[in-house]
């Protein structure tokens, strides 16, 4: 495709806010409709991108961003995770990370729509790196909040790898699950939740750390810049049954990382440590 024959592909999760952004792929997309609209192409900046329902899900260039802060900031922060428990991540990413600890001895991934698993695993083998042969996981085809309302198991860390709040992912979002994830962790568990973009959905947010808080004693956010999530700066919410959600200083971090034996290209225990330091915008949003 020359540059003016290319298909400029519009994401509309944030039509709400008024703001889209424009992606141009260089093919026509695979699509597959179902539970989801899942739409593949590629981009010249963003190598492979998959939109679910409108949304940039993931994208080959920058995934490693948002799959190592959603997996490690919590993995590091705890120091001893057995049982990990993904709810949503049907592309792989984050279960590739988790398992990157020999220290995980099971992880069981909670994905509401096979149709994802099956694209990512046959097109976009690269997300998943061999995650869903690994024997310490487990792949559940259900609604994650049905699942945790079931509290049949218990987790050292849940992390929660949601799209935005609409659709199938809205229940992700509600104080029922919340209570449900507690339930299901130890007194130093941690959940990690996809708290969006607070420049964008500020209101909402707003909501959103209050709903955690009622939930959680100990709730913190930390934030990860990721290109191709428009809109500024990520949160991630840090939710803990115990009031105190703090994280190890940096040295205790980068031995647990050398320890681990685990290098990344985005996490390491400097930024685990500075991604918690919120702008004002943010933080008065928070508390
Ligand atoms: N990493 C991207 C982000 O930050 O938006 C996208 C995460 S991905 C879109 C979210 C995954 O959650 C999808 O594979 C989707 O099928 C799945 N999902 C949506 N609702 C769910 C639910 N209620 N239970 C389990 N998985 C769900």
């Amino acid at each position: 495709m020359t540059d003016d024959q290319r298909r400029w592909i519009a994401e509309t999760v944030n039509d709400a806010e008024g703001f889209r952004m424009l992606l141009a792929a260089e093919e026509e997309p695979t699509t597959v409709a179902g539970m989801h609209d899942l739409a593949l192409f590629t981009n010249r900046t963003f190598g492979r991108i998959l939109l679910l329902d409108g949304a940039v899900q993931v994208t080959t260039a920058d995934e490693f961003i948002y799959h190592e802060m959603m997996a490690h900031v919590p993995l590091f922060a705890h120091g001893a995770v057995r049982r990990v428990l993904i709810v949503g991540g049907g592309d792989g990413g984050i279960a590739r990370e988790v398992l990157r600890h020999a220290s995980v001895e099971h992880v069981t991934l909670v994905e509401i729509d096979a149709a994802v698993i099956d694209l990512a695993r046959e097109l976009l083998p690269e997300i998943s790196a061999g995650a869903f042969d690994d024997l310490r996981l487990s792949v559940v085809i259900a609604d994650g909040a049905a699942f945790v309302a079931g509290g049949a198991d218990s987790y050292d860390v849940i992390i929660v790898d949601s799209p935005d709040p609409a659709g199938p992912g809205k229940v992700l979002f509600e104080p029922a699950f919340y209570r449900a994830c507690k339930a299901m962790l130890g007194e130093r568990g941690i959940l990690v939740t996809q708290s969006g973009m607070p420049f964008l959905t500020a209101e909402w947010f707003a909501g959103h750390a209050a709903d955690l808080r009622a939930v959680f004693p100990g709730r913190r956010f930390f934030l990860s810049t990721v290109p191709s999530y428009s809109g500024g700066p990520m949160a991630h919410g840090f939710s803990t049954p115990s009031p105190d959600a703090n994280t190890p200083d940096e040295a205790e971090l980068a031995a647990r990382a050398a320890a681990a034996g685990i290098e990344c290209r985005y996490w390491n225990p400097a930024m685990h440590r500075a991604a918690f330091a919120l702008p004002g915008y943010i933080a008065r949003l928070v508390d």
